[in-house]
C-alpha cells in the first residue's frame, strides 16, 4: 500500500526532529531507525574492490580488526533476541542484510520471517552477490523482505569477470537470469522493490549504457553506482588503480545523465550515492570536518559473531550478543562514549579504530547535517564504567 501524498516527508520532518532532541539530551530516545546485520562472514564472489577478502596482504594485516573473522554464522536465536530488543526499543524501520554473503545462511528467510512478525511489518532488506539468486531467489521472496539488491559490477561479462576474481564463465548471465526469474515472481511492483547496484570502478564507468539496459531488461525498480572507497592503510590507497580516471569519471557523469533523462520513462530510479565533492572515490572527510557523526542515534551493526558495532567502517565493538541484550549495549556506557566522540567529529576527534574519512554510512549521516555539538560532547565525563577510550572488548 502507497504512502497518502506528503505522507513520507511528514515522516521525515517527524525523524529530523526526533534526532534533534535526542542529539541535544545526547541519548537516544528509541532504537536504531536501522539495523544492519552480517548473517554470515562468507561470500560467493570475490570483487576486487573487498577488502575482506583482496586486501594486499600487507595493508590486511595493518588493518586488521576492520573486517570479520571468517566461518561465523550467526545463530537463529540470537538474531530473535535481538529482534524482540528492537521491537521493545521501538523505532526500527529497517533491518538490512548484508555480508558477506546473507544468502549463504540458510536461515536468512527464517530470519526475515521472524523480524517481519516481530517488528510488525515488511522490514527487511537484503543484499547479495545474486550468484545464489537462481537457486534461492524465490525462498527469500516468499520471506516477504521490502526490498533485495544485487550486486551487479559491470555491464559485460568481460569486466564481471575482471572484477570478481572468482567468477565462472556464465556467472554474470546467472546473475542476470536470476534477477529477471525473481522480479517476475513479484505479485505487484509496490510490494518488493528490486535493486541493482555498481561501484563505479573504470570498466563500471564506461558501460553505464549496458547496466541501464540490463535494469531495464530485469525491471528493477532502482539502479544505484556507488563511489569506489579506496581504502588508506598506512599511507596508503588500495584499489587506487580501479579508480576512474578523471576523464573517465567526467564521461561516466555524462553517460549518467543520458539514463537518467530517460529512467522515469521505464519507472527506474537512478542514485547516485556519496559526498558532492568527491571525485570518483569516497572521501567524506570534508563533511565529517563541519558536521557531527550522529550514527549512534540512527543505526547499528551485528555481526556474524554477534557482536555490536556502531557503523561498517568501524572496527570497535560496543557490545556482544551472546552475553548482553541489544537494549543494554544500545543505552549503555560504551554506546554513550561513543556518541559523545561522534558530536566531537567537527573538532576532528573522530570516533577511534574507524574510517571516518571514507564513511560508509554517510548517507545514515546526512539527516545530522547542520546539527551544532551539543555542550554535553565537549564537558560531559563519561559513565563512571565507560571506557574513555573505546576498544575492541576482548574476543571470547
Ligand atoms: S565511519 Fe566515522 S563518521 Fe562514519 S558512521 Fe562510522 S564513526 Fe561515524
Amino acid at each position: 500500500m502507497s504512502s497518502p501524498p506528503g505522507a513520507k516527508s511528514q515522516e521525515t520532518a517527524v525523524a529530523r526532529d526526533r534526532l534533534g532532541a535526542d542529539f541535544a539530551a545526547g541519548r537516544p530516545s528509541r532504537g536504531p531507525e536501522t539495523m544492519y546485520v552480517f548473517p554470515i562472514s562468507a561470500c560467493d564472489a570475490r570483487c576486487a574492490f573487498c577488502p575482506q577478502y583482496v586486501l594486499p596482504g600487507d595493508l590486511l594485516a595493518a588493518a586488521g580488526g576492520y573486517f570479520y573473522e571468517q566461518g561465523h554464522v550467526l545463530p537463529f536465536d540470537t538474531f530473535s533476541r535481538l529482534a524482540r530488543s528492537l521491537a521493545r526499543l521501538g523505532g526500527v524501520r529497517e533491518v538490512l542484510f548484508a555480508g558477506g554473503e546473507p544468502l549463504l545462511h540458510r536461515r536468512l528467510p527464517d530470519f526475515i520471517r521472524f523480524a517481519n512478525k516481530t517488528l510488525g511489518r515488511r522490514v527487511c532488506g537484503v543484499t547479495s552477490s545474486g550468484l545464489s539468486m537462481l537457486r534461492r531467489g524465490r525462498e527469500i521472496l516468499d520471506a516477504e523482505p521490502f526490498g533485495v539488491s544485487v550486486s551487479i559490477n559491470a555491464g559485460t561479462e568481460a569486466t564481471y569477470r575482471a572484477i570478481n576474481r572468482t567468477a565462472r564463465p556464465g556467472d554474470f548471465q546467472r546473475l542476470i537470469e536470476g534477477m529477471r526469474q525473481l522480479t517476475a515472481l513479484r505479485p505487484t511492483r509496490e510490494r518488493t522493490r528490486f535493486r541493482f547496484s555498481a561501484v563505479v570502478t573504470r570498466g563500471v564507468a564506461r558501460e553505464v549504457h549496458d547496466i541501464f539496459r540490463l535494469a531495464v531488461e530485469c525491471r528493477v525498480d532502482v539502479l544505484a553506482f556507488l563511489r569506489l572507497q579506496t581504502y588508506a592503510v598506512n599511507g596508503r590507497a588500495a584499489y587506487d588503480d580501479l579508480a576512474p580516471t578523471a576523464e573517465n569519471h567526467r564521461l561516466f557523469l555524462d553517460d549518467l545523465a543520458d539514463v537518467s533523462d530517460t529512467s522515469r520513462d521505464h519507472g527506474i530510479e537512478i542514485e547516485y550515492c556519496g559526498a558532492g565533492d568527491d571525485r570518483g572515490v569516497r572521501n567524506t572527510r570534508a563533511h565529517f570536518d563541519q558536521n557531527p557523526c550522529v550514527i549512534g542515534f540512527l543505526a547499528s551493526a551485528v555481526t556474524a559473531e554477534g557482536f555490536i558495532r556502531p557503523c561498517c567502517s568501524s572496527r570497535l565493538v560496543l557490545g556482544d550478543l551472546n552475553r548482553e541484550e541489544f537494549e543494554d549495549i544500545w543505552l549503555g556506557p560504551r554506546y554513550a562514549e561513543f556518541r559523545r566522540l561522534g558530536a566531537l567529529t567537527p573538532s576532528g576527534a573522530r570516533p577511534p579504530d574507524s574510517w571516518c574519512d571514507e564513511c560508509l554510512n554517510y548517507e545514515d549521516n546526512l539527516p545530522g547535517a547542520g546539527l551544532a555539538t551539543p555542550a554535553w560532547a565537549a564537558t560531559a565525563t563519561a559513565p563512571r564504567d565507560a571506557v574513555s577510550h573505546l576498544l575492541p572488548l576482548p574476543r571470547r
